[in-house]
């Protein structure tokens, strides 16, 4: 299995920059969680590819790309774009998002083939299958409801998770995954921000050291994402100072295969 957190700005040379804005792992090529940047930065093959869009909420890091990528697609769809998400998440997509204001209603678009989009609900702590893909879905500690996931294709899997401040499910759902090789995890601020990563139900380095004890002894890396542009500095500083055993910063638009 492969996964990509796919580039989300460029630099001045007008290649893929480390910030990072906006949040997409690409996994296969084919299956994409969340949909920050997935318009603006997957490949020919990715777009030609991804119908199936699997989301842990829905803050506009998380979706932006979203409508986007249902508009460049709109006329060439053969078969509708499945965005997987919970009850709350849908409505927060058809009042906020999809509303004819912000963009249009494509729920109710067809194209010559039929409908553009469809949406496949799944409760929180449930398992669906996603194309070849297992997700178990990880109710996670955010200030909306937030999900993060267990990643599998029957050989190996990965766990990421989500926007989150400090948790205990998905640490515990890592621990009993046999075949886990890999688990990315958020830590969007620096220490000194510790109060507004505590407002906004985010982890700062420090507090990741602490959660990673929850993991407990591991044979896999641990790959941090969602670092706020603006502090990426910073908190890299801080993850190196920290000496935390098996962890570094996922590098953008690598393609990692476990
Ligand atoms: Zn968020």
């Amino acid at each position: 299995m492969r996964y990509q957190l796919l580039p989300s700005t460029i630099d001045e040379d007008g290649r893929a920059s480390a910030r990072q804005h906006l949040l997409t792992v690409v996994v296969d090529d084919r299956v994409a969680k969340d949909a920050g940047c997935l318009a603006l930065s997957c490949s020919d093959a990715q777009r030609a590819q991804i119908r199936d869009i699997v989301l842990t909420h829905t803050h506009l890091d998380h979706i932006a790309g979203l409508p986007l990528f249902i508009d460049d697609l709109f006329g060439s769809l053969t078969e509708p774009i499945t965005i997987h998400a919970t009850v709350d998440m849908i409505r927060a997509l058809e009042r906020d998002i999809f509303n004819w204001t912000i963009y249009p209603r494509f729920a109710e678009l067809r194209n010559s083939h039929g409908p553009v989009v469809e949406y496949r609900e799944f409760e929180e702590g449930t398992s669906f299958q996603v194309k070849h893909l297992s997700m178990k879905s990880i109710s996670v500690n955010h200030k909306v409801s937030a999900n993060g996931y267990l990643v599998s294709d029957g050989k190996a899997s990965f766990a990421v998770t989500g926007d989150t401040a400090e948790t205990d499910d998905f640490w515990a759902t890592c621990r009993a995954a046999a075949d886990l090789k890999a688990v990315l995890v958020e830590c969007a601020f620096p220490d000194e921000m510790a109060d507004l990563a505590k407002a906004s139900f985010h982890l700062t380095p420090s507090k990741l050291a602490t959660e990673l004890e929850k993991l407990g002894e591991r044979d896999f890396p641990v790959y941090v994402i969602n670092i706020k542009p603006m502090y990426r500095a910073q908190v890299v500083q801080q993850l190196t100072a920290a000496k935390l055993d098996g962890v570094e910063v996922l590098e953008i638009g690598r393609v990692y295969e476990i």
